[in-house]
This record gives C-alpha cells, structure tokens and sequence, in this order.
C-alpha cells in the first residue's frame, strides 16, 4: 500500500496567542539569549568555555573564564566543598555499589542504603517515613496520581511548579487554582468547591488536596503556611507541600518552610522535597505518615515502575544531609546563606532595582519588564563576569520578565558585594532602576 499524503487537514496554529507570537519574534531577532556559555565546574564560582556565533553555527572560542554564579541552586555550597565533604564517601560508594540498581525499588532496586537514607529523611522532617525517588520532577509527577483521582478535589496554588501541575493533570481529580499564595482566596475557593460538590452528580468530594510550594523560585517568596494549614484544617483538606527550594535553605536547623513558619509536619500531610537543590545531589523524596508511604509503594508509579535512585547517590546524599542535622558545618553553611540572601537582597533594594520575595529566601528575582532586556541583561552580566539566570515568557507573564538570582553559602560577602556593584553598571545601561510596568 503507498501512503497518500493528507490533503485538506486542518494545521494547528502555530502561534496560540498574541503573546507566543510576540515573545517568538523578539527572542528570533535578538537570538543571543540561547548562546549560553558551557560550564565546567559550577559552584559558586562557575568556570565556562566560551561560545561564539560564525554564521548559523555556534563555535568554541577555546578561550575559558570565570564567572561569579549567580544562577544555580548550590543553596548550600556543597558544589563548592565537594572533596572536604562528599568526595571521600562517594569514592567509596562507587567502589562498593553499582552506579545503576537496574531495576525498579518494588522489584530489586531497594538497597539498604535507600532505606537509610528514608529513614534518616523521615526522621529530619519529622515524619513517620519517607520514600526516595530518583528524580524531584518524577516524585510530584508519578506522588500526586497515587494519592487523588477522580471524584477527588485539587485546589492548587496559581504559581505551582510545572512537575507540580502535571502530576495533578494526570491523577483524574478535579482541578481548581486558587490565588498565588493567598490564604482567603483558598477558603473562597474551598468553600465555592465543597458547595458545589462534584460536577453532575452534586455528590460531596471524596478527599481534599491543597498543593503549595515552600518556596516559590520564580517569585522568591516564601509560603503563608500558617494561615494556609489553618484553612486545610478547618476544611479538612489534605494539605501537600513542595519544599524543593526551602528544604535545607529555610529554618535554623535547614527543616524547611514548617521550620520557618512555625507550623508542625504533623499539619502537613504530605512533605515532598529534591535533592537537587540544597543537597547537592539527584531525586526527591516524599515523607509523611507511615500508611501514606505504605500506600505509595503499592501504588505509586516512581517506586513501581521507574528505576531506582543510584546506590552512589544515596551515600552522598545521606552525608550531605549528616552534615545539615549534626556538624558545625552544617550550622555554619545554613548560617551564611541567610546571612548572604540579605545581604545581596537589601544591595540590589538599594540600587533601586524592582525586587521581588521575602527576606531569608536564597532566590532574588529582580523584574526587568521589557522583554527585550532580558538577554541584553544577560549579555552584559555575562561580560561583567557574573553569570546568571533570566526568565521570560512563558515561564514569567509576557511583560514580568526577571533576573533570577540564587545565593549560595559559597558566596563571600566580597563576591556579592562586587556583583552588586556590577549589576548597578547593568542596570544604569539599560534602565531598569525604579522599573514601572508600562502595563500596570
Ligand atoms: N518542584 C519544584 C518547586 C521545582 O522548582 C523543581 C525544579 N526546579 C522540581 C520540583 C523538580 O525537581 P528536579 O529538578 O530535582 O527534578
């Protein structure tokens, strides 16, 4: 048989609003915002090799420099102190262990060290037990399926993570958004959903699910979640929260937004977290009760069906966060990144740029608006020695374009210093001082 090609079939779109077809045409002219350098070693101080564009192509110069990171999650500096830290246990798990468990953590993927380490997370959040899965966007995506479905209520925060979003699309469960981190707009919801019931059959939901963020990275604001878990409880809903960011980073002791909020686990019902962030690793974990995580290893397609975390990374892992709960170090490291956060937080205030977020959150996400400044802001950062991160559409809103800066324990405070007096040169350029939305 030969194949006839399609007549007459109707093309999607290309562009479904006005806004993806104004971001497509800015970024296509200026172009430079995708030749971002190759790096070599991040930490707080990030090596790159240097790219250029010859015509279409994008070529290594050869040439090599240092940057100051600005960019990266080393919430904790441990990219930066690997050997005095991590190295040696590391080493002598990937003597003893295989890289890869080659199967599944409900067929023979679970090693004594995944339990160690689900215990010993357990234990820091203050949970009866955990599970660890091999990737943090896999844990929210596979967590939040096994957990809801249909005939179930989600009631998600308007900002959730985009690992966070798909996990709820895929579990079935009826889908509302309540406003960014606003603990009213969730009761207003709450109660606008629990009087309605479920669609058509009017009946009362089975179970409640209330999705936040400790930490939002793309506002680095940090969660009301004392007035948020005070809504779930009065409601009895089930309240999930997502500490990528704020594991490690927020609280005395690096327990996280409950830590920093005042409000006991025991509030929380689900505790999710990544190891990407502060710990200085791979995966993510989930830690609540002990039927709820009974009920995951049953069901949950992360631990059934996806391949277990590496036995090597669990080591390093568990020695980072030894390190956290019970060295001077530790205390030390979490000291200087809320130390540094604001610092560099009340810097960038004082030039005068638009800064958004709470003090005590390692994420600095400065507005730059126009969305043509955003790769020039790179640009000029980039030739100043800074290396940083900007986020534009679709990630932001068209016109809420930012620079996004993450503070690290490895910064010093010469470092920050220096930066801000650079990204002040930057700004003075292209005029981001006092930033007043042309759109409100
Ligand atoms: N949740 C949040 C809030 C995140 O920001 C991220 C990624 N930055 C993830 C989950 C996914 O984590 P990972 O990158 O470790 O897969």
């Amino acid at each position: 048989t030969t194949l006839k090609p399609q007549r007459n079939k109707k093309v999607a779109p290309l562009f479904k609003s006005w806004e993806n077809f104004y971001y497509r045409r800015i970024f296509h002219r200026i172009g430079d915002v995708f030749d971002r350098p190759v790096c070599s070693s991040p930490g707080a101080r990030l090596e790159v090799v240097m790219r250029e564009r010859r015509g279409t192509d994008l070529v290594t110069t050869g040439e090599t420099r240092e940057l100051v990171n600005l960019g990266s999650y080393n919430y904790l500096g441990f990219a930066d102190d690997w050997e005095s830290t991590c190295g040696d246990t590391v080493l002598r798990a990937v003597e003893e262990w295989p890289i890869s468990c080659g199967s599944s953590r409900s067929e023979l993927g679970t090693t004594t060290l995944h339990r160690r380490l689900e215990q010993q997370m357990a234990a820091f959040v203050g949970k009866e037990d955990a599970i660890v899965f091999n990737m943090g966007y896999g844990t929210n995506s596979t967590t939040i399926p096994a957990l809801v479905g249909k005939g179930d209520l989600i009631l998600s925060d308007a900002l959730n993570h985009a690992s966070i979003v798909n996990g709820c699309r895929a579990s079935g469960a009826f889908i509302r958004s309540f406003p960014h981190n606003d603990a009213g707009g969730l009761e207003a919801a709450l109660r606008e959903a629990i009087a309605l019931g479920v669609p058509r059959t009017r009946r009362p939901w089975k179970k409640i699910l209330v999705m936040v963020e400790g930490l939002y990275s793309m506002e680095g604001e940090i969660c009301d979640l004392k007035a948020i878990s005070a809504v779930c409880k009065k409601y009895k809903a089930y309240l999930y929260l997502d500490e990528a960011h704020s594991i490690g980073a927020l609280g005395p002791t690096g327990r996280g937004a409950c830590e920093h909020c005042g409000v006991s686990p025991d509030d929380v019902h689900v505790l999710m977290g990544t190891f990407t962030k502060s710990f200085g690793g791979m995966g993510g974990y989930i830690a609540a009760s002990a039927q709820i995580i009974d009920h995951l290893r049953a069901t949950c397609a992360g631990f059934v069906s996806h391949d277990a975390m590496s036995c090597v990374l669990c080591e390093q892992i568990s020695t980072a966060l030894t390190i956290v709960e019970k060295s001077d170090l530790g205390a030390r490291k979490l000291r200087t990144l809320k130390d540094n956060s604001n610092f560099f937080r009340s810097e960038l205030i004082k030039i005068g740029l638009h800064v958004y977020g709470d003090y005590d959150s390692p994420v600095i996400p400065v507005l730059l608006y126009n969305p043509a400044k955003i790769p020039a802001f790179s640009r000029e950062c980039l030739a100043r020695g800074l290396a940083v991160v900007v986020v534009g559409f679709p990630a932001t809103p068209l016109v809420k374009g930012r620079a996004r800066f993450c503070v690290s324990a490895g910064h010093t405070l010469q470092d920050l210093q220096d930066a801000a007096a650079k990204i002040k040169e930057v700004a003075d350029i292209l005029k981001i001082q006092y930033a007043i939305s042309p759109f409100g």
